[in-house]
């Protein structure tokens, strides 16, 4: 990498940026921003602002902008030193699965929440024998007169503990094959028949739960695209998952404060979370969101920025990087038109899983021996830079650590594959016989 693409790669986003729209987000912010507001009030400034979600319709609380423009616009809130936008799942998943297929009504009971953080969402997909199979799910939901009463178990939940709310897919009738008697609800995770039990990963932190699912209760009305036709829903939401991940959702997906009544940073000052850099903030999200510019940065502060092998693989992952964002892109401008390029999202969940890779192995090159050493707790943490003079080395290691995650989560590396060869290039399909026999009949595990 040149010395000009190495200042340019780490040059603050947005700045020197003086296109009208954003001199006119920032004369916002200087009217607006102000940090002894708590993350409530400002959340709501933004979100009614529509600065919060620039690139949604502008009657659902956005500016109708471009991809790219969105994307200058979220810089350039960071840049300012501002709270950036709610992250989580309601921003990235159930906000954009409901614009598409929540009526109006729908729209207007949980878009706004969504939008201004009032509400954590969460994504209760995955169970213990439904994963990759996602269509053998087992949790049921049985209709009571206005309600639906719901049985079962989830796992992998990310966020469970922290959320209001949940995109629930659960088998309502039995008698259909597997992808058809499925429906999709919005669960209230605050109810009795709700159970989240966190589980610690390896990076030690405890980011999804198991939920348990009993006599857990859902209305009729919040019911999204329709009776049994959950299957289609699910797929909006994890197309919108996977095409959001390679664009780098993943960071998104992770907030300097947490959104929802639960965590209680609603009620905090929002000055607080932009100084400390966030409470809870995975610094794997931090390392990977950094790139290679920030990996190049490492390499020269480890007196190694002239080793050529070394360059080559961080212009190997720059170069990565950048065709992801562009074929993102394309994707949001084919979608903007009403075209799709199919299998790109696939291609765009493969292509991050890769980067990830990628800055994992750079990451641990860099730090040589010391990349065998990790803390777990913010002390922990200094006593390693300290140590080792590496500043931020634990994010490396979280990074290294955490980096087995994202080729699993939103469909496997290898589903992703399957799905590109089946439904994109014609290749003939795996043997099933579980296609169009009822749910009921068919073979199950435990
Ligand atoms: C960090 C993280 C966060 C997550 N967050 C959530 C969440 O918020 N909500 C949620 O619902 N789920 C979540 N998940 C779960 C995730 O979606 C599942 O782990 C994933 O779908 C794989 O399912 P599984 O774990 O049951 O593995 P399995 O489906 O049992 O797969 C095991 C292995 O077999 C391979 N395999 C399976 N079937 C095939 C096939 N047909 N062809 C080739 N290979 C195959 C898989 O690729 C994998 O390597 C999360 C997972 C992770 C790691």
């Amino acid at each position: 990498m040149t010395d000009t693409a190495q200042a340019n790669a780490t040059e603050a986003p947005g700045a020197g940026d003086d296109s009208e729209l954003i001199v006119e987000l920032k004369t916002w912010l200087g009217e607006n921003w102000d940090p002894d507001l708590t993350v409530g009030e400002w959340w709501e400034r933004l979100g009614s602002s529509g600065w919060g979600v620039p690139t949604w319709p502008v009657e659902w609380y956005g500016k109708g902008l471009s991809r790219s423009e969105g994307v200058l616009v979220q810089q350039t809130i960071a840049a300012y030193g501002a709270l950036p936008a709610p992250g989580g799942l309601g921003l990235l998943l159930a906000g954009p699965t409901i614009t598409v297929h929540g009526s109006d009504e729908q729209k207007q009971r949980y878009l706004r929440d969504i939008v201004t953080g009032k509400q954590g969402w969460c994504q209760l997909f995955s169970e213990p024998g439904a994963g990759s199979d996602l269509a053998g799910l087992q949790t049921r939901a049985v209709k009571d007169g206005d309600e639906w009463i719901v049985n079962g178990q989830k796992v992998w939940t990310s966020g469970g503990q922290v959320a209001d709310l949940g995109m629930l897919i659960a088998r309502t009738d039995p008698d259909q094959p597997k992808h058809a008697g499925i429906t999709y609800f919005v669960i209230d995770m605050k109810q009795p028949g709700v159970e989240v039990v966190p589980l610690r990963e390896m990076t030690g932190r405890a980011l999804f739960n198991e939920v348990f699912l009993t006599d857990a209760r859902v209305a009729d009305d919040t019911i999204l695209g329709g009776l049994n036709n959950g299957w289609r829903v699910a797929n909006t939401t994890l197309m919108f998952e996977r095409s959001g991940l390679g664009a780098g959702g993943g960071s998104s997906a992770v907030s300097l404060a947490t959104p929802g009544t639960i965590q209680g940073d609603l009620d905090r000052p929002a000055g607080e979370f932009v100084r400390t850099g966030g409470r809870a903030g995975s610094s794997a999200g931090t390392m990977f969101g950094a790139g290679a510019a920030g990996l190049a940065k490492r390499a020269r502060d480890a007196g190694r920025g002239d080793e050529p092998a070394l360059r080559q693989k961080l212009m190997k992952l720059h170069s990565l990087s950048e065709v992801a964002r562009f074929n993102n892109l394309r994707l949001k401008a084919a979608m903007a038109a009403g075209k799709d390029i199919p299998g790109l999202p696939n291609i765009a969940k493969l292509s991050m899983s890769e980067i990830v890779r990628q800055s994992r192995d750079l990451g641990l090159e860099i730090a040589g021996p010391y990349g065998t050493l990790h803390a777990y707790t913010s002390e922990g943490r200094a006593a390693l830079d300290a140590a080792t003079g590496m500043p931020g080395l634990a994010g490396v290691t979280e990074a290294a650590l955490f980096a087995q995650g994202p080729p699993i989560y939103g469909g496997t590396d290898q589903v992703q594959r399957n799905i590109i060869g089946e439904r994109i290039l014609g290749l003939p399909k795996e043997p099933g016989f579980d296609k169009n026999m009822p749910f009921k009949d068919l073979p199950k595990n435990g």
